[in-house]
């Protein structure tokens, strides 16, 4: 029997060993159809059970601002509801997670006496954490953290600044204390004083905290940003934060990004914020700069879209054929090497652009050997594989562009990603369509990972070469493996 055991743990720990760098660099969205869901699925995610629940109103930022810090201490998911009762879903999450305690955030103009009696009824212990105004309500949240010394001041007016840094804030159980623009309201002063802080982060330019406020904090020093998402972008860099794992929300609305600062903060993971359509540019470069490539995004494809993030933490193999002495196909003025070396850039620049990390098998003109080629596919941990070639034949009529893949390792996805990329090929450069194709070449018969070759066309073919040649036609062509990949990942 204990033989049977060690067994099992040697060969679980195997497992680990092959299979965890694939399962480690990934995405994993904690969806929701509503603010309520995300917010309960980011509990079930984190918590099996948990002694307190903190409970905001779905609509109220303001109260909710400070209340991450207090969540993490009390390592307590945040759920919202409604103010007249406990919002349904929400009520069977508190069941779920067996919790004893209710910590209401705010008055009950945000979570009436109703709501709290129905907690009770329910045998919770409520306490509410109230203020006049929501710079009283951080004060209060404050009181019940440690002395840390430290203390984070944020715009109160707004939300987007605050979120940001409220994993981090969180983690630390820094209290973040609410200011106005231009003055420092005396309920924050006063807190500043009863937690002994000597030193605090302002986070937002001088837009959001003036400095005149500044100079009345203690040994501040300032997170800036032109806009929210450079901001979130500031706060990685200013604390150089780990980026293993990075939360990503939409930085439009509040409750995501509020209910999912707790996860973040207990995972030791920052927090990114876009829109939902595209990722903002301050958000790309940071990815770029970190190479992140795991991700928790938080909330539903309407907060965040599927295009923007499907590459997200996705690793790429682009595999520019032939260089050097091995030019490959040659006509009509043209190399296959430049060619496909030139759309392999291309592709990479975007497909970085979009969070993917990409692995070239070669940047500039050089030789490597097909195993060489199909090695690099098997090493690198990555996702899927992509051989950029272009066509010749004996018949200058012959033309248009083909994808090949191979049936010895992940067949269907491999087709799939042919059949994607094919598509945007056909539909963007304008030529005409050979279709999917099988075939044993060495590149995608070796890669055991997702892996296709594409025939971008015939350089032997006096139109499809004069597009091959075309700067604008090479950028189509990246557009369309990118599309293709994109659309494979959706
Ligand atoms: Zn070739």
């Amino acid at each position: 029997m204990l033989r049977k055991i060690i067994l099992t743990i040697v060969l679980g720990g195997i497992f680990i060993l092959l299979y965890a760098p694939q399962t480690d660099a990934a995405e994993l969205r904690i969806d929701g159809k509503n603010r309520f869901e995300v917010a309960i699925n980011v509990s079930q995610k984190g918590w099996s059970n948990s002694n307190t629940v903190i409970l905001t109103n779905y609509l109220a930022y303001a109260d909710a601002l400070s209340a991450s810090p207090l969540a993490f201490k009390k390592n307590a998911p945040i759920l919202l509801t409604q103010n007249q009762y406990i919002t349904p879903s929400t009520k069977s999450e508190i069941i779920r997670l067996r919790a004893k305690e209710a910590v209401i955030i705010g008055g009950t103009g945000s979570i009436s006496i109703q709501a709290a009696n129905e907690l009770k009824a329910m045998g919770l212990s409520v306490t509410r954490i109230d203020g006049k105004d929501r710079f009283i309500v951080a004060q209060n949240i404050s009181k019940q953290l440690s002395n840390k010394g430290k203390a984070v001041i944020a715009y109160g007016l707004n939300f987007p600044d605050a979120l940001a840094i409220a994993p981090y804030a969180a983690r630390n159980e820094y209290p973040i204390l609410l200011t106005g623009k231009d003055s420092l309201p005396s309920a924050t002063k006063a807190a500043l004083r009863e937690k002994n802080i000597t030193s605090t982060v302002i986070i937002g330019g001088e837009g959001s905290v003036s400095n005149t406020v500044k100079s009345q904090l203690p040994s501040p020093s300032r997170i800036g940003g032109a806009n929210r998402f450079e901001v979130a972008e500031n706060v990685i860099r200013h604390f150089n934060l780990s980026t293993q794992n990075v939360f990503l929300s939409s930085g439009m609305d509040f409750a995501d990004a509020l209910t999912g600062s707790v996860l973040a903060a207990k995972k030791n993971a920052p927090l990114l914020l876009t829109i939902p359509t595209r990722l903002p540019n301050e958000t790309k470069s940071i990815i770029k700069d970190r190479t992140i490539n795991t991700f928790t995004i938080l909330g539903g494809k309407a907060s965040v879209n599927t295009n923007s993030t499907a590459l997200l933490g996705k690793t790429i193999v682009l595999d520019p054929g032939h260089g050097d002495h091995d030019a490959g196909a040659s006509g009509n003025g043209l190399q296959e090497k430049d060619i496909v070396l030139d759309v392999g850039i291309r592709t990479r620049d975007k497909m970085v652009n979009a969070g993917a990390k990409i692995v070239m098998t070669r940047t500039t003109d050089t030789f490597l050997a097909l195993r060489e080629r199909s090695a690099i596919g098997n090493n690198s941990g990555a996702d899927s594989f992509i051989s950029i070639h272009s066509n010749a034949a004996e018949n200058p009529a012959a033309h248009g562009t083909e994808v090949y893949y191979d049936t010895s390792f992940s067949s269907f996805e491999s087709r799939r990603l042919a059949e994607e990329i094919q598509k945007e090929l056909v539909k963007r450069m304008g030529t005409s369509d050979r279709g999917e194709k099988q075939a044993n070449f060495h590149v995608i018969d070796a890669t055991r990972i997702p892996s296709i070759l594409v025939e971008l066309g015939f350089i032997s073919n006096p139109t499809d070469a004069a597009k091959l040649g075309s700067p604008t036609y090479r950028q189509r062509s990246a557009d369309a493996i990118y599309y293709g990949t994109v659309n494979f990942y959706n």
